[in-house]
């Protein structure tokens, strides 16, 4: 071994080494504290791990540090999986993760210690143009204007505030992990009778619909994942941040410092876990074996995966059923500065199709692109269009809600991530008596299987989720192997 693969290996030591103490010492979660020992040796062990998104890399980062050998299955021909900077358009906009805060401090860390720079994104424009109910409205004039049709008590809040107005005064939850206390178990109901008890009128639960936090809808979600959501966004971040060149910089430079190399275009169909070992099979007739698996498949992609023995119980049922936010984007060209034609500002929050409209701008503030935003059932209506029809709707329906955009836009890339066969959806999320029947099972090895992604972390939010839940899993098998 060079001295420079020393130096990595121990420099990739101590960020296991502080990474996983961080999670002994900094989290009260029983569920991840009694994972996380450090062993001093182990036995010579191999690891397979699929999927090269975060939490993938970050396993195979961890577990190669303390000497393990790991090979690392990719089903795509790049790796970040749900991390994907759109470089060829201009500006370079994300399709998957936008960005994230100073409270990222794993992510933080790790981007300092692989010389990944991060930086401030130019903040959102605070100004908003609402399209409601036909009509194009600024936001201080929502409480007066015709196309406000919601009740005496609500007609002061904006749309999407609605939701957090609701939400906001009655949320019990102490703290990030205490959704997935007993306690709470009471709020694992469907978010829309929760809303409707609490008086919300229905045009406010019409527009509570419109990219419901993380979720597909009021009426297929759990409040008390709503409530986790809410206690979240109580903390306002400081700094809004992404990754300097965009955001797949920092999964391309984990899966550079790796040993091994990624292994692309290998799509996991099958995997069999036996008394001595894991074998895994691919799509192209390929198979590994190894010691042990860490498996980062979302559930919505793992359902397709055949595993033997099969899974049991709450947690097969968890990888069936688990509901996933379906999101499609619509990423648009700017010939010309439209807004300045009409006055209004740039964004815009619609009850129409495309829900959201923001814009990406340079270092310098300059408009780059649009993106617009379709969520739960309006993502699902544009993913059932033909590329044709897609085209001509989200034109005429540009058109209809912004008229001075005709003219002066293209599309430029459509992503839709409920259709993506590699994650069949945005994010994972909890029905309604999801989380009392199932949460604390999903995550638990099955012989020599062990599960990572964002789905199976408890404290973090996305980004930082699927590097929570590369900790716990690495712990894990380093527990297994001393
Ligand atoms: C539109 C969108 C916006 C987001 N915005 C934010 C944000 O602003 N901030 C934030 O913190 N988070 C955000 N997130 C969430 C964040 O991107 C994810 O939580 C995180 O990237 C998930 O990492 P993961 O490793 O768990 O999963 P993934 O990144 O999905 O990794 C799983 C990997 O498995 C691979 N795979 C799938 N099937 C197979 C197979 N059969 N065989 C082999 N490999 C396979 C996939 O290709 C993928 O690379 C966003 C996500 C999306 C989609």
């Amino acid at each position: 071994m060079t001295t420079r693969g020393l130096n990595r290996r121990k420099f990739l030591g101590r960020i296991a080494q502080s990474a996983l103490a961080t999670v002994v010492v900094g989290r009260a979660s029983r569920q991840i504290a009694a994972s996380a020992s450090i062993p001093a040796s182990i036995k010579p062990t191999s690891v397979v791990v699929i999927g090269a998104g975060l939490s993938g890399l970050y396993s195979a980062l961890l577990l190669e540090a303390k000497g393990i050998s790991v090979t690392v299955l990719e089903a795509r021909d790049r790796v970040g999986g749900r991390i994907y900077t759109l470089d060829d358009l201009p500006g370079k906009p994300e399709a998957g993760a936008q960005s994230f805060s100073e409270t990222y401090q794993r992510l933080l860390t790790l981007a300092e210690k692989l010389k990944v720079p991060v930086k401030p994104l130019q903040p959102l424009d605070r100004a908003l143009l609402l399209h409601i109910n036909g009509q194009s409205v600024l936001t201080p004039d929502w409480s007066t204007s015709s196309a406000n049709q919601l009740a005496e008590s609500e007609r002061s809040i904006v749309p999407p505030r609605l939701l957090t107005h609701y939400l906001r005064p009655n949320n019990p939850l102490e703290d990030t992990t205490a959704w997935t206390s007993p306690t709470h178990f009471d709020l694992d109901i469907p978010l829309d009778d929760y809303m409707l008890a609490q008086g919300a009128s229905p045009e406010a639960l019409r527009l509570m619909n419109v990219y419901p936090f993380s979720m597909n809808s009021l009426e297929t979600a759990s409040a008390l994942w709503a409530f986790k959501n809410d206690q979240r966004a109580q903390t306002p971040s400081k700094t809004i941040m992404h990754v300097k060149g965009g955001n797949s910089r920092l999964p391309e430079q984990m899966a550079a410092s790796l040993n091994s190399v990624v292994q692309t275009k290998k799509v996991v169909t099958a995997i069999r876990s036996q008394e001595t070992g894991v074998e895994v099979y691919c799509s192209d007739g390929s198979t590994f074996q190894a010691d042990y698996l860490v498996c980062t498949l979302p559930f919505s992609v793992l359902r397709q995966v055949e595993i033997d023995p099969p899974l049991e119980g709450a947690q097969a049922e968890a990888v069936q059923e688990l509901p996933y936010t379906i999101i499609t984007q619509v990423h648009v060209s700017v010939t010309n500065p439209f807004w300045e034609e009409d006055g209004y500002p740039i964004r815009m929050w619609t009850d129409s199709v495309l829900e959201l409209v923001f814009p990406h701008k340079d270092a310098s503030g300059k408009v780059q692109s649009l993106t617009c935003w379709a969520n739960g059932a309006s993502a699902k209506k544009l993913d059932a269009m033909s590329e044709q029809e897609l085209g001509q709707f989200v034109n005429a329906e540009l058109k209809r809600i912004r008229p001075a955009t005709e003219g002066n836009v293209e599309i430029a890339r459509v992503v839709s991530w409920g259709s993506d066969p590699y994650a069949q959806g945005a994010y994972a999320h909890f029905a309604p008596g999801q989380i009392r029947g199932f949460q604390d099972k999903m995550a638990k090895p099955w012989n020599r299987i062990h599960f990572a992604g964002e789905h199976t972390a408890i404290a973090s939010p996305g980004i930082e989720s699927a590097l929570e839940s590369a900790e716990r899993v690495a712990g894990e098998i380093l527990t297994r192997v001393v």
